[in-house]
């Protein structure tokens, strides 16, 4: 019988690249039976390819044999996976094992890659987003158009922040995912294993993301489902991690809407491989502000202050007294209010361990004021940005790792074929469901370039219109801006952090 193969091969699989154990592997070898309504035979099992050879022919004869709908496939198939994978207890048990008998960098190691091969990320949809970096006047930024994940308002982000205590789970990041069912609201999360970890004396957990922006990229987050906030606790935190995690990074989104990032509602922090193009930009200018602490501003395109000493004590002094200055720091003359009815300084703190073993923290500052003139943010994105980017720029973003909406794939395919065209008929396109968010995009193009374009070339400027577009919305996010009056007042906030020190 079709399925009983398949089912077989399936344990195989579990049991050769999850390291499912003997009696486990049979107690979920008859849960699939049972899953299948199918009588066991026996069956011998062949090595197979997971994805083609296994859970697609699985789910297609589920809905053949009518056992789900067409419209449960994903989350159908994520249930099979969930059987199959090793139970959340003994996953944080091999996972200290290796911290113990190895290093945490093999713990980790040993987590990220049964994320993968359970299949909780889903590496054959990653590969098909597609990624490209470009040189820029202060470094490179990557960009990638993200076809995994759909596209939040950031109005709707401020609705969500305020949570529901009616809602299962509270949100996709509290301890209750592990094992849900998946509801439309919120995916089935059978195949997340995630494990405890202690940071500054209170229980968090760490996991992966199922979306990988980049390497490793994994999630700490709190055991309480309680608001972001940064304070001196949460650079302590972070402090905490990169000394049990030397090999990670880690950061926390901004506490405030509009520079925050997508959950403002439960406090988590993002870390995973030093890879995002931040990390490899010098600083512009140090100060001697202390003897065994280097200061100094990042040259990188949104304002980053730059702290690194082998003792950590010394490092959280000195954000602890960043952040106290800028979130009372005003300055008329380019705009920076920190209050009007509401707080707007905050900060995107990352902690990591450089080549010299010292500790350090890149402080991003930012604000979330608006103003007539810039309904979504003074340091936000423009308007005449939102067709590539309208969410808020959080941490990865503001590190130089773009990650824009799957739409973009397929309205530049639609702008390739009309920048072929002779003529625009800019009417019609203003009422054209996907592009008409593009007019301006697309004037410009045509303008610079021409019409009647072949393809590579039409393809070229969009593209190179998309890498401007995303230099202009970091640019956007700096508080003081790269220029001689921006860093003139730099200077001046730095002068007040000197002087409290
Ligand atoms: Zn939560």
């Amino acid at each position: 019988m079709e399925i009983n193969k398949l089912i077989e091969n399936l344990i195989f699989y579990a049991k050769d690249e999850l390291g499912l154990g003997e009696e486990d592997s049979i107690y979920a070898k008859n849960s699939l039976y049972y899953l299948f309504k199918s009588a066991p035979t026996y069956e011998l099992a062949d090595k197979v390819e997971l994805q083609s050879e296994i859970l697609i022919p699985m789910v297609e004869y589920a809905i053949k044999k009518n056992i789900i709908a067409p419209e449960e496939a994903l989350n159908f198939e994520t249930t099979i996976m969930g059987i199959v994978t090793p139970s959340p207890n003994l996953v944080i048990n091999r996972f200290n094992e290796l911290q113990i008998s190895h290093n945490s960098k093999k713990a980790t190691e040993y987590l990220y890659e049964l994320s993968i091969k359970s299949n909780y990320i889903r590496l054959l949809d990653i590969k098909k987003n597609i990624r490209w970096i470009t040189r820029g006047p202060n470094g490179d930024i990557g960009i990638t158009i993200n076809l995994a994940k759909p596209e939040k308002d950031p109005k709707q982000i401020q609705k969500e922040s305020v949570s529901s205590n009616e809602r299962y789970p509270k949100c996709p990041l509290c301890l209750e995912n592990l094992g849900f069912w998946g509801d439309g609201k919120t995916p089935a999360r059978h195949t997340l294993r995630y494990v405890p970890i202690t940071l500054n004396g209170e229980k968090w957990h760490l996991q992966y993301s199922p979306y990988v922006y980049y390497d490793e990229h994994c999630i700490a987050l709190s055991d309480r489902h309680i608001p972001m906030k940064i304070d001196e606790n949460a650079f302590a935190r972070l402090l905490d991690f990169v000394s049990q995690f030397p090999h990670y990074f880690i950061g926390s989104n901004a506490d405030l809407p509009i520079v925050g990032g997508s959950i403002l509602s439960h406090d988590h922090y993002q870390g995973g491989k030093k890879v995002l193009p931040m990390f490899s930009r010098p600083l512009r200018k140090k100060y001697n502000f202390r003897r065994n602490a280097t200061i100094g501003i990042r040259d990188w395109y949104n304002s980053v202050i730059h702290i690194a000493a082998k003792n950590k004590f010394e490092v959280l002094q000195i954000a602890e007294r960043v952040l106290k200055k800028w979130q009372n720091f005003s300055d008329e003359e380019i705009g920076i209010l920190s209050y009007t009815d509401q707080p707007h300084n905050t900060i995107t703190p990352i902690a990591s361990i450089n080549s010299h073993d010292e500790y350090c923290l890149d402080l991003i500052l930012r604000n979330n004021r608006t103003d007539n003139e810039h309904p979504y943010g003074i340091y936000h994105p423009t308007e005449d940005l939102h067709n590539i980017k309208k969410e808020g720029i959080g941490l990865i973003e503001a590190m130089g790792l773009f990650i824009l909406p799957g739409r973009l794939k397929k309205e530049i395919a639609l702008m390739i074929e009309l920048f072929t065209n002779q003529s625009i008929d800019f009417k019609k396109l203003n009422e054209d469901e996907h592009l008409s968010k593009h007019l301006a995009m697309v004037a410009q193009i045509a303008n610079n370039e021409g019409l009647g374009l072949d393809k590579k070339t039409a393809r070229d400027a969009i593209f190179s219109y998309i890498n401007s577009a995303c230099i202009r919305i970091l640019e956007c996010t700096a508080v003081f801006k790269n220029n001689t009056k921006g860093m003139a007042a730099f200077d001046r906030f730095m002068k007040i952090v000197q002087d409290s020190l």
